[in-house]
């Protein structure tokens, strides 16, 4: 499902040229819940904007759902970005605009109608259990209740790949629970191919199927959670 080949990432920083990424190779099935772990500092963000390009990668080959993303222009690249949902660690939800707006925000962009926005935003608002708070605003709402908005959101254009950066790192550990089940989840129920980046262990151990360590923009060390986190 998603196939990135000899990713590398240079920031021009004011100190002079940051190589986040060394020529990262790393192949991911459909359907799988795969965690990136590593501290801070190691490449995680920039690895999960590469996958789908918030980050233009310097050099490397990023593929999603058979497609070379590396290879697009703009407008092909809008398009391919609604295969790929993302959520984060802040939310980042409209605060000016209720949980309802914030869920139809893309479809909006998107030119749906007012009908097909409610047919798509009513199951959704199900699914993560916030019907009744339609009509709230995020400063209504709890932590968990907001990283629900954003989970709803990411999946509004019904993408095939759900990308979370530190999406549970600003919750307490019930809180977290209760969003990697619902993580887990969605995963199930609609196929999604689920990519995790973490600094926290505890969150690989409970949802993921595979992971992959990075220190200093190389992966130190990748397989299943059991063969990576078991010690011999
Ligand atoms: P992590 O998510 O693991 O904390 P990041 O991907 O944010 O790591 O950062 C990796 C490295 O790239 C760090 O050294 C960081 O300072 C640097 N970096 C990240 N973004 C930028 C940027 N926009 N400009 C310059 N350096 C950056
Ligand atoms: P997080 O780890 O939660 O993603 P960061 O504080 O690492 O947040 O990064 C926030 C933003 O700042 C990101 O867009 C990142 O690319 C950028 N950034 C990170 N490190 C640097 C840096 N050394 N120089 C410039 N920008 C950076």
């Amino acid at each position: 499902m998603i196939k990135l080949s000899h990713i590398e990432k240079t920031y021009e920083g004011s100190s002079g040229p940051v190589m986040a990424l060394k020529g990262i190779d790393l192949e991911i099935k459909r359907g799988e819940i795969y965690g990136i772990i590593g501290l801070s500092g190691a490449g995680k963000s920039t690895l999960i904007r590469c996958i789908n390009m918030l980050e233009k990668p310097t050099a490397g080959k990023v593929i999603v759902d058979g497609q070379d993303l590396t290879a697009m222009n703009d407008s092909q690249l809008r398009a391919a970005r609604k295969n790929i949902g993302m959520i984060f660690q802040h939310f980042n939800l409209l605060s000016s605009a209720t949980v309802y707006e914030n869920i139809a925000f893309p479809l909006k962009l998107g030119g749906c109608s007012k009908e097909a926005i409610e047919k798509k935003v009513q199951p959704l608002l199900q699914l993560v259990g916030l019907n009744d708070k339609q009509h709230q605003y995020p400063a209504q709402l709890s932590g968990g209740q907001k990283q629900r908005v954003g989970i709803a959101r990411a999946l509004a254009s019904d993408p095939k790949v759900l990308l979370c950066d530190e999406a549970t790192s600003a919750l307490d550990p019930q809180t977290t629970k209760a969003i990697l089940e619902l993580i887990k989840d969605i995963n199930q129920k609609l196929q999604l191919t689920v990519v995790v980046i973490t600094h926290e262990m505890q969150v690989i151990k409970e949802i993921c199927d595979k992971v992959a360590v990075i220190e200093h923009g190389v992966i130190a060390e990748k397989g299943t959670v059991l063969e990576v986190f078991t010690n011999p």
